[in-house]
């Protein structure tokens, strides 16, 4: 998105032309002014004129003698030299003795002359001609706009602006979108009937699914400006600064309706007020004045703001009621379908092999976001370049995945050979319990290379469908696989290692959510006893139940964890040859396939 309109070269380049001026001026005006005032002669000729009795006034001075003609016109200076009579000579020629003949400026104020001035003068241009540019600019389509204030930043109508096209994936939120598209488009036909649009929509999601190019596919499509703000810049730099942003962005707002707002990261100022002591003065005030603004516009000016934020449950109630942000559009993580057709989008800007197969890609790249996808394009292109080749292929696509998903291969960790069996013979467990539980192919591929971002192996899971409910069992085995990892390396080589921190906590995550939340306790039936509050962003949440409970709850976690462990256990232990074959086979060759793992498994 380039069309931000500052126009920074013109400035620079009127600049530019007034710094020469100014340089030629102080190299060469400059001297022979001051020349004009104080005549440098030498000291044979202030002598001669001593002695013909042509000098004015004269001052000696500690370093240098300054004197005037007799009709004390033309002022000169000379030299010092050890003449004691001269003083003598001089009151015979009937010189007056003065002082200050010429206030010789001092160094501080020929500097300010010298370099100040023209710099203060060099800065007032340039702000004139900038001025009178940008009014040009502005004079023919009002593109003008002062961006003083408020910060943000206008982006206007231009043929490349962003459109629905160009968000892949999406449509349920392109379609609650769209109604705003054809409402700035027509808003007489909204005002007829007397319906008025929100004022405000809030676009919710995970990071980088695609919020901020959504907004910006509004104002594409609708042909309006487009001011976009992040909220942590309204509280970011001086105190006090934040309302007053605020009041300064719906009034430019205001001036170029109908446009979009859209206010990123609305959760750093709407957050809830607690009337805490000591709570964020400034956030608060910020907030008020947002709200008072919301307020203060009608329905149907044809200014919309749009704010993106990963954490709703966060915002203030004021902020979500009725008349404010009251609709919601949910931005989801890409599903297989969503996924294909974002790769697609991004890799139209990169030179690629024909015929790639994006579907599998795309299935491979389960729970990958927007960003991501974007990101592991642009890595194929990378990986094509440092290949010497002229467009990226299937592989890197497929190796970028894991970079982007794992980080780079490390090519300087390399693995003792125990280390490298005990991480071949984890990553088997896991998959090995998980084949045996659901018969099928349990992951797509395993890779046993360290990763920078410090994973010493990589399992790629199979996309499981879109699934939206989980059975009890279907957890329960998930537990077991978790456990998998661990239980081989007991198995095999009966220690354990740190390898496992990650599957811990995972399989505690569901264990405690089976009993919390789920309702899968035989113990607790339908009680919620906990709160999710950060769905978004991992999904934290926080207990609602009496210490006694806790109690209950961790001991039923640790023995749900416990059954599922030994379940894996005896999966292991009865599958021990096949355990070993393809532990073998990922230990010499650093990576299988799903398709080599069944093969190994089934016969
Ligand atoms: P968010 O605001 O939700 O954090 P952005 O809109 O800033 O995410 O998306 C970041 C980048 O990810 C975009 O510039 C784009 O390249 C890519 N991206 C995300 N979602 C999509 C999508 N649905 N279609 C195409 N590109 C996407
Ligand atoms: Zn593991």
């Amino acid at each position: 998105m380039d069309e931000v309109k500052k126009p920074k070269k013109p400035i620079i380049f009127y600049y530019g032309i007034v710094l020469i001026i100014l340089l030629l001026f102080n190299l060469f005006a400059m001297p022979s002014l001051m020349s004009r005032q104080i005549k440098q002669v030498d000291y044979g000729t202030f002598m001669a004129m001593t002695e013909q009795g042509d000098v004015g006034l004269v001052e000696v001075q500690e370093n240098q003698i300054v004197f005037t003609d007799k009709a004390e016109k033309q002022i000169y200076k000379t030299g010092i030299m050890d003449d004691p009579e001269l003083t003598q000579r001089l009151y015979d020629c009937g010189a007056k003795f003065s002082k200050d003949i010429v206030e010789e400026a001092s160094p501080i104020i020929s500097f300010i002359v010298s370099w100040i001035l023209p710099l203060v003068i060099f800065f007032a241009l340039g702000q004139f001609l900038s001025k009178k540019m940008m009014n040009k600019a502005g004079g023919a389509n009002s593109m003008m706009f002062n961006m003083g204030k408020s910060n943000a930043k206008i982006y206007v109508k231009s043929s490349d602006g962003i459109k629905f096209s160009d968000v892949a994936g999406e449509d349920e939120a392109k379609e609650s979108l769209r109604e705003i598209v054809d409402y700035l488009h027509d808003p007489k036909k909204y005002e007829q009937i007397g319906a008025s649009m929100p004022k405000g929509i809030l676009l919710v999601g995970p990071p980088g699914t695609g919020k901020t190019m959504l907004a910006k596919a509004v104002a594409g499509e609708s042909n309006v400006p487009f001011f976009s703000m992040s909220g942590s810049e309204f509280v970011e730099m001086f105190v006090g600064m934040g309302a007053s942003k605020v009041r300064d962005l719906f009034k430019q707002a205001k001036e170029k309706s109908p446009c979009i707002v859209f206010i990123d990261e609305i959760d750093a100022i709407g957050q809830k007020r607690d009337g805490r002591i000591g709570g964020n003065d400034e956030r608060e005030q910020t907030l008020n004045q947002l709200l008072t603004e919301m307020d203060g516009f009608e329905g149907n000016t044809g200014v919309i703001i749009l704010a993106a934020t990963n954490r709703p449950e966060t915002l203030d109630p004021a902020l979500t009621r009725p008349g404010r942000f009251d609709r919601r559009v949910p931005v989801e993580l890409p599903d297989l379908k969503g996924r294909e057709e974002i790769l697609r989008v991004h890799a139209k800007k990169i030179k690629t092999d024909v015929g790639i197969d994006y579907t599998r890609i795309a299935r491979m790249a389960s729970g990958a976001s927007g960003a991501e996808l974007a990101n592991i394009v642009n890595e194929a292109a990378l990986r094509a370049v440092r290949d010497n080749r002229k467009f990226a292929t299937q592989a890197d696509l497929e190796e970028s995945i894991e970079v982007v998903i794992a980080g780079y291969q490390k090519k300087n960790a390399i693995l003792t050979d125990k280390e490298k069996l005990i991480v071949a013979y984890h990553e088997i467990g896991h998959a090995l319990v998980a084949a045996k539980q659901s018969n099928s192919a349990p992951v797509q591929k395993i890779t046993i290379v360290p990763r920078t971002s410090g994973a010493l192996g990589y399992t790629m899971q199979v996309e499981e469908g879109n699934h939206y409910l989980m059975s009890r069992e279907e957890i329960e085995n998930k537990i077991a696989t978790y456990t998998g990892g661990r239980a081989a390396e007991q198995l095999v080589f009966n220690s354990v290692t740190t390898g496992a921190s990650n599957d811990i906590e995972q399989a505690t995550k569901l264990a405690r959510a089976m009993i919390t939340r789920f309702g899968m306790s035989d113990e607790f039936g339908m009680v919620a006893l906990e709160a999710v509050t950060n769905q978004y962003l991992g999904g934290d949440s926080t207990l609602a139940c009496s210490a006694e409970t806790q109690t209950e709850i961790d001991r039923q976690v640790i023995a749900l964890i416990k059954k599922q462990n030994e379940k894996a256990m005896k999966i292991l232990v009865e599958n021990r040859a096949k355990l070993d074959e393809l532990a073998k086979f990922l230990y010499e060759r650093e990576t299988i396939t799903g398709e080599e793992f069944m093969e190994i498994l089934n016969t």
